[in-house]
């Protein structure tokens, strides 16, 4: 069932350096992956920093790099734009392979602009996705880039900002680029797991799930010397190590003719079917006793949100999920959802139905 990758059966491998540093650096770190087989190379050449006093990129002498190597080593180059200005300055260094970078995707604005200076090219697009995890945000800059005319588009999946505190750099939230496959399924989706995970260790893992997720394609950034990158040093890997990773990874069919497997993934599937009966009927029962609870608060003027029990609920519930091989964090999440719900619901019992009110 499951087959190794070899050089002409992987998914499409974008890899490069975070940043073009140097002309050195660009041609040999460019030589040992085109060793690799990797066509497409990718490198910062404008670099959006979060913080000023950064390293910001090379600029344009790096368009002069690269256009010299692309001819040497008979590669192609992709780079970001983040500004119409960019895009002008790309294609005069006949660069046509370009990516919008997520702290841009965020602003219909520039990436109008940017849209605005592509019509008329026959430019390859990526978008990767915005900062935030915002579906439609992301689905607006890819409108616009085909809008403009421009018909090799494609989606990189960079990871989510989070409040939260996390083992990612940019928390993955999966659920967001398998909705945008639902709205563009034709989309070229490539996966970005540098930037997702943030250091080297989580690369293979990342990389792992989204082939196993059907992806068509990863970028990885890598470095001819990671420890002294002048940007995201800490995600960095040679071309030595993503060959090592490449080689381990395992690419899985997307579904099978075997009858047997078909008759067999049916038989399971109805059970789900079932199950998942059950689950809205057992929610629909729960439901209606909230709703009891919302006539019993309200006509006894109790709050509707009682900080003990919520306690409790969140508290209980992941432990017995626990005892049933579930992963607490899961259960935890769908209590809170199931708890928004019921605070709605009574919260309408309590404002929009006529009071039994037992003031006198
Ligand atoms: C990058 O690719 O180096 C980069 C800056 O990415 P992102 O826009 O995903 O932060
Ligand atoms: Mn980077």
């Amino acid at each position: 069932m499951e087959e190794n990758i070899t050089l002409n059966k992987r998914p499409k491998i974008i890899a490069g350096p975070c940043s073009a540093e140097s002309f050195d650096q660009l041609l040999t770190t460019a030589r040992a992956l085109k060793k690799l087989g990797i066509e497409t190379i990718r490198a910062g050449v404008w670099k959006p920093r979060t913080r000023p006093n950064s390293f910001e990129g090379i600029g344009v002498k790096a368009l002069e790099w690269i256009e010299k190597i692309e001819q040497e080593l008979d590669v192609t180059f992709t780079i970001e734009v983040a500004t119409a200005a960019h895009v002008e300055q790309a294609l005069k260094h006949n660069i046509d392979n370009l990516w919008i970078g997520a702290r841009t995707t965020v602003n219909p604005f520039i990436v109008q602009e940017i849209a605005d200076a592509l019509k008329g090219t026959s430019t390859k697009v990526r978008v990767k996705n915005p900062v935030n995890p915002d579906l439609a945000l992301w689905l607006g800059s890819i409108e616009r880039v085909i809008n403009a005319g421009i018909s090799e588009v494609g989606a990189i999946h960079r990871g989510f900002s989070s409040f939260r505190k996390s083992k990612y750099r940019n928390e993955p939230v999966w659920q967001i680029p398998i909705e945008l496959r639902r709205h563009m399924p034709e989309m070229e989706l490539i996966c970005d797991p540098s930037h997702i995970g943030g250091s080297r260790s989580m690369i293979f893992d990342i990389s792992q799930k989204a082939l196993d997720m059907g992806y068509d394609g990863l970028m990885i950034e890598s470095h001819i010397d990671p420890d002294n990158a002048l940007s995201d040093a800490k995600q960095q890997i040679t071309p030595y190590k993503l060959k090592e990773i490449i080689d381990s990874l395992t690419i899985r069919r997307h579904t099978s003719d075997d009858l047997h497997f078909k008759t067999k993934l049916e038989e399971l599937r109805d059970k789900i079917d079932s199950i998942d009966h059950d689950l809205i009927e057992t929610l629909s029962s729960r439901m209606k006793i909230i709703q009891l609870i919302g006539e019993y608060k309200r006509d006894n003027n109790v709050t509707i949100f009682q900080l003990e029990r919520w306690k409790e609920i969140i508290r209980t519930r992941p432990q017995w999920a626990k005892s049933l091989d579930l992963t607490p964090e899961y259960i935890e999440e769908l209590y809170k959802i199931i708890h928004e719900e019921s605070l709605k619901t009574q919260t309408e019992i309590l404002n929009n139905k006529p009071e039994k009110s037992n003031i006198n």
